[in-house]
């Protein structure tokens, strides 16, 4: 059985990396970072818990790569360049063929964006994982939940709904195809961090955030910190190429209050419509208009016709949701 420390040494230290903002990784008592000159911070926490966040018996490599994706959408939603993370690891055992798949569907990820793993913690006990990211932004260039202004366009990344799709299948509560599932079952898994598109939006966006609970949720709290309203055209929402082909519905409902998307919501004055698109373009990522900034407050749907539709059930919430 291996210990807590060849565990460690084994799967999650690797050589320093030239040129990182790292100058002192796993190993000591702590990391040290080198913030670049003229640059903020941006730090984020995000913890997967078995049984909560995902099925037991859920393929290592795919948790691996999650834990981080979530947190690295984290960094894309104020627009942060990703620098390094930490790991806190409970586990119940020290099983070598989970710990290696693990570690390379997080160093996959973590390599694909520059991001270094500097330091942790690893303890025996029910499953979860906990990162915390470290990112950098220059001074005042945050895209912040707070600075949504009346009259900006409401933008979606992606597309929204084939993880709850997933889920719906995983629960029975649909019956899906197998090939429907397995489309879905991926955006399920390998959400993919819109951070070159959070970093092409600084300067053009006012507000973002990523959608993780639900649109409706997620948008909420743009709404809710920056003291205005909306109104969306639910018809106008992307929704995800497998949800696409049920019923107009179902498409309202799991793309309005999915959850699990990790695609960005963010405003940006109607003046840069074309700032955006370019933005999109630049960062390989397609972005739809879905709706405008009001200065009353509440969220109103509408359908493509614009007449009103009632408010669905909103967004996932730990202590309140099923
Ligand atoms: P301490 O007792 O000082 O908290 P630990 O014994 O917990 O230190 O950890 C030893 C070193 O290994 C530290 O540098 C810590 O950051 C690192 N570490 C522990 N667990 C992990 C992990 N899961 N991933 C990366 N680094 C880890
Ligand atoms: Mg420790």
């Amino acid at each position: 059985m291996l210990s807590e420390f060849d565990l460690i040494a084994r799967y999650f230290t690797r050589p320093p990396r030239h040129g990182t903002a790292a100058v002192l990784g796993v190993g000591d008592d702590c990391a040290l970072l080198a913030p670049s000159p003229g640059m903020q911070q941006a730090i984020s926490t995000d913890m997967l818990v078995e049984d909560r966040h995902f099925f037991r018996g859920t393929d290592p490599i795919k948790l691996g790569y999650k834990c981080l994706a979530v947190n690295l959408s984290d960094l894309a939603a104020m627009g942060a360049t990703p620098v390094a993370f930490t790991l806190a690891l409970s586990l119940p055992d020290a099983q070598a063929e989970w710990l290696q798949a693990f570690s390379d569907g997080l160093f996959k990820l973590a390599d694909e964006y520059g991001c270094q793993l500097i330091g942790g913690d690893t303890t025996k006990g029910p499953l979860n994982i906990c990162i915390t990211i470290f990112g950098e932004l220059p001074h005042g260039a945050a895209l912040r939940r707070d600075a949504a202004q009346a009259g900006d366009d409401i933008w979606v990344s992606g597309t929204l709904g084939d993880p709850r799709l997933a889920l719906a299948g995983y629960r029975e509560e649909i019956i899906l195809d197998s090939a429907s599932m397995e489309a879905a079952a991926e955006r399920l898994h390998e959400p993919i961090p819109r951070v070159a598109l959070g970093i092409a939006l600084r300067g053009i966006a006012h507000a973002a955030v990523d959608i993780s609970d639900g649109f409706i949720g997620d948008l909420g709290h743009i709404l809710q910190r920056s003291n205005v309203g909306a109104t969306v055209d639910a018809d106008a929402l992307p929704a995800g190429p497998t949800l696409i082909r049920r019923s107009q519905e179902l498409r309202r409902r799991f793309s309005l209050a999915g959850g699990d998307d990790y695609e960005l919501c963010f405003t940006a004055p109607a003046s840069q419509r074309d700032a955006v698109l370019a933005a999109a373009h630049a960062a390989g990522t397609p972005v739809t208009r879905v709706g405008s900034i009001e200065s009353g407050a509440g969220l109103r749907l509408t359908d493509a016709g614009g007449a009103p539709l009632e408010l669905e059930p909103s967004s996932f919430d730990h202590f309140t949701s099923p």
